[in-house]
């Protein structure tokens, strides 16, 4: 190829020229980003208008679709230039088919990028976000991204569609399941990790991929948990509560970026030039690019934005580059620069945008780079990826409640295993996993099996995962693959109480189904479904102690279960070890650490509950009416924010500052000291969080600033130190500047958010 010859040289990224003189040596770094620019000037000079249009569009090829629109005649398009990248395929024989119909079919062999929605795994498939959120663990979140990155890299991939960083604090919202939660400060941690993980130090490293934060912005602030609605917020909001993750993402260095389907105060996202341009390329420096979400440029015209032509132009000139399936920019465009609508400009500079994605993905040195047949033996499910999801899985399970220390269990117990989820693979690996083999996913029965062999203990299906039928038939249709019992619902339902009369603990495993959560799928009621509680309450009815395994993608309301059931232990959807972890968990071969990124309400009239929420000029007092509460549920949530059992507990003592008043450039420094008071070693999730009690605009009740994981071993006490400095205080104030104020805060720390041991401080 005739570029390669010149690439040669521009591969190099920084050459350093070291000469001596008179003692000192004087280094001369040729920048790498020259070189790119030399190279994309040079084959941006060859290319026709159209061609650079093409690098603009991102069609869909393969199975999966989320939009309304199917991409058509894919391979057509590659060979006239008409496409930049594609989606949706991936092993190395379909990647290499297409990349050389780019790379020998074209006028100008540009090579294509090839994407995909590796969200939590690629192949080896790992907890679910919202679940790997909660294991607070960064280190074992960014090992996770590494090792689909490694798969996703194997398997022809050079882009992944992740992280996503959107807060949310809606349970209602389907999506929740696929981000970090509602808090912004580790929100943000966990988008550095993931970025760090796929992207390591660069693509030197074939096995890093780009990552692409999104979905940019406010995606997770739906009116009414639906999904795609409408986000109407106070920038100040936005600010403080909801762009940091976005902001640490892109400081990360995330290479591109993908724009929501929402619209922000009236405009949508994947045409909005405040957003695209002010926000994200002047404040906050990104300099790769934008690529829509699904034919999000063509929902503008449903948002109300204007026709076709009127919806690219605005895309194109608020800075988005690339467009996903919807064709607009290929169809609209030429017409639209003809007219003067659009500037060339733009134009040139999306295409240099995504030209030099591929430069620095070093496409133009090798555009076969992502395909390696040997690594694609190697790299998928191997034992070390395996080992991690277990571990991650482990991480990543949340105890709610254990009265009594029925867990961990004992296997010299008679124990009933029942309910639909026993035997379930397919949710296991949740949404969001279409690479991963569902049936290779580890069900309870079999995490039981090979730890115990097949007839230590009794099952029971105890119901269908649903009755109701209309559920049914809209979550088959995507896929759902729920299957009725042969058995009518009230036979399964004696079975079940007439094998939990010969035991002495019953386990049973429900929830929602993978197909519950994710996109599209918003409910307004959170509760396990109807079927699967008449058959709780049944159990609960047999006297026996009940442990309720959960598999679900969202906080549920669990008040009933909560009163009712004697432990509780959310699995989430765990990925393709969840068997063997729950396994290790329930019988104490491993200590459950995982705490709560979202806060679990008592019932949906309390969404949006968080923790992070501010006073009112009326804080709740029961014994005044005038006061902000509900009159039929308290204000506290079921579970808070933070939240997280183990079968050991931890005391925490002697909170302390070693000074009372920090000024600029210095640092505060807390410890507490942590105790584990029980029989078995543990990990707890140690959190600070301030109050600033005084400010220009009202703040909230309580922020979490810091956390670390803390390994104790049983009657071990360790001391714990954070380190406060003025910025850890710091906050965007109503003219949107990012202050830090004199005043008084106040420390807290422990175990979960709703901790009340705190010292006090002035900021000078
Ligand atoms: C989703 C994105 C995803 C894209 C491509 C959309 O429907 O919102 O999260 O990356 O499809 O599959």
């Amino acid at each position: 190829m005739k570029y390669f010859s010149k690439i040669l040289f521009a591969g190099l990224a920084v050459i350093y020229l070291i000469s001596s003189c008179s003692n000192k040596k004087l280094v001369i770094e040729v920048d790498k980003n020259d070189l790119r620019k030399r190279f994309v000037d040079s084959l941006m000079s060859k290319m026709t208008l159209d061609e650079k249009i093409g690098q603009l569009n991102l069609p869909s090829i393969g199975f999966d679709v989320t939009g309304p629109l199917l991409s058509v005649d894919v391979e057509g398009k590659i060979r006239q230039g008409k496409v930049g990248g594609v989606f949706n395929t991936y092993t190395p024989v379909a990647v290499r088919k297409l990349q050389e119909i780019a790379v020998n079919e074209t006028r100008l062999k540009i090579p294509l990028l090839f994407g995909y929605d590796v969200i939590h795994g690629h192949r080896t498939i790992f907890p679910i976000p919202l679940a790997l959120a909660s294991s607070w663990n960064m280190d074992l979140i960014e090992r996770t991204a590494y090792a689909a990155s490694r798969e996703a890299t194997a398997d022809g991939l050079n882009w992944v569609f992740s992280p996503m960083v959107d807060i949310a604090r809606d349970p209602r919202w389907g999506r929740v399941s696929e981000g970090a939660g509602e808090d912004v400060f580790l929100g943000s941690r966990v988008a550095e990790a993931m970025v760090k993980g796929y992207q390591g130090k660069g693509f030197d490293d074939p096995t890093r991929v780009m990552a692409c934060i999104k979905h940019f912005a406010l995606y997770g602030a739906a009116e009414a948990g639906r999904d795609y609605n409408t986000v109407d917020m106070s920038e100040v909001k936005m600010y403080n509560d909801y762009l940091p993750p976005y902001k640490a993402a892109v400081d990360a260095g995330a290479a591109t970026v993908m724009s929501s389907f929402n619209d922000i105060n009236g405009i949508p996202a994947s045409g909005n030039h405040w957003l695209m341009t002010d926000l994200l390329r002047k404040q906050w420096g990104f300099s790769g690019f934008v690529v829509t979400d699904y034919t999000a440029i063509n929902e503008m015209i449903d948002h109300g934005m204007g026709n076709a032509a009127d919806v690219a132009e605005q895309a194109i000139e608020a800075s988005v580059e690339m467009d996903m399936v919807g064709e607009l920019f290929l169809t609209q465009l030429p017409g639209l620069l003809k007219s003067g609508r659009v500037k060339e400009e733009s134009i040139n500079n999306a295409c240099r945008l995504i030209l030099n994605a591929k430069y620095d993905l070093g496409l133009f040195q090798n555009p076969y780079k992502y395909v390696d047949e040997t690594r694609n033996k190697t790299e998928m499910m191997s034992n070390d990826k395996l080992k991690l999801a277990k571990e991650a899985a482990i991480k990543s399970m949340v105890l709610l409640k254990n009265s009594n220390n029925v867990l961990p269990l004992n296997p010299s117990q008679k124990i009933a295993f029942i309910g639909p989820f026993i035997d379930d693979q397919r949710s296991l690996i949740g949404n969001w996993s279409g690479a991963g083999d569902w049936k290779k996913a580890i069900s309870i029965r079999e995490g039981l099996t090979d730890k115990f062999g097949a007839d230590k203990f009794l099952f029971a299906k105890g119901c269908n995962i649903m009755e109701d039928e209309v559920l049914r038939k809209r979550l088959n249709d995507h896929d759902g693959r729920i299957e009725m019992d042969t058995k009518p619902e009230d036979q399964l339902l004696q079975e079940a109480i007439e094998t939990s009369t010969k035991v002495d603990v019953i386990v049973v495993a429900l929830g929602e189904t993978f197909g519950m959560s994710g996109e599209a799928a918003c409910r307004t009621n959170i509760g396990l479904l109807e079927n699967q509680k008449r058959l709780l309450e049944a159990l609960v009815k047999t006297g026996k102690p009940v442990v309720l395994l959960l598999m679900n993608g969202r906080p549920l309301d669990l008040s009933w279960e909560d009163k009712n059931v004697s432990a509780i232990l959310e699995t989430w959807f765990a990925g393709s070890e969840a068997g063997n972890a729950v396994t290790d968990l329930i019988f104490g071969d491993a200590n459950p650490s995982g705490k709560l990124t979202m806060t679990f309400p008592r019932n949906i009239g309390q969404i949006p509950i968080y923790y992070n929420a501010k006073n009112t000029g009326r804080p709740f007092d029961a014994s005044d009416k005038y006061t902000s509460k509900y009159l039929d549920v308290d204000n506290t949530p079921l579970y808070p924010f933070g939240y997280g059992l183990s079968y050991t507990t931890y005391e925490y003592s002697n909170l302390q500052i070693d000074k009372s008043v920090l000024r600029n450039n210095e640092k505060l420094r807390v410890t507490v000291d942590v105790k584990n008071l029980g029989s078995r070693s543990g990990e707890e999730i140690v959190q600070l969080y301030i109050h600033d009690l005084v400010g220009s605009i009202t703040r909230p009740l309580k922020e979490l600033k810091a956390f670390t994981n803390v390994k104790l071993d049983k009657g071990e006490s360790k001391q714990v130190s954070f380190e406060i400095s003025a910025d850890d205080l710091a906050f965007y104030n109503s003219e949107l500047k990012r202050v830090t104020e004199q005043g008084d805060f106040e420390v807290f720390v422990g175990g979960n958010s709703s901790i009340s041991t705190k010292v006090s401080f002035k900021f000078e």
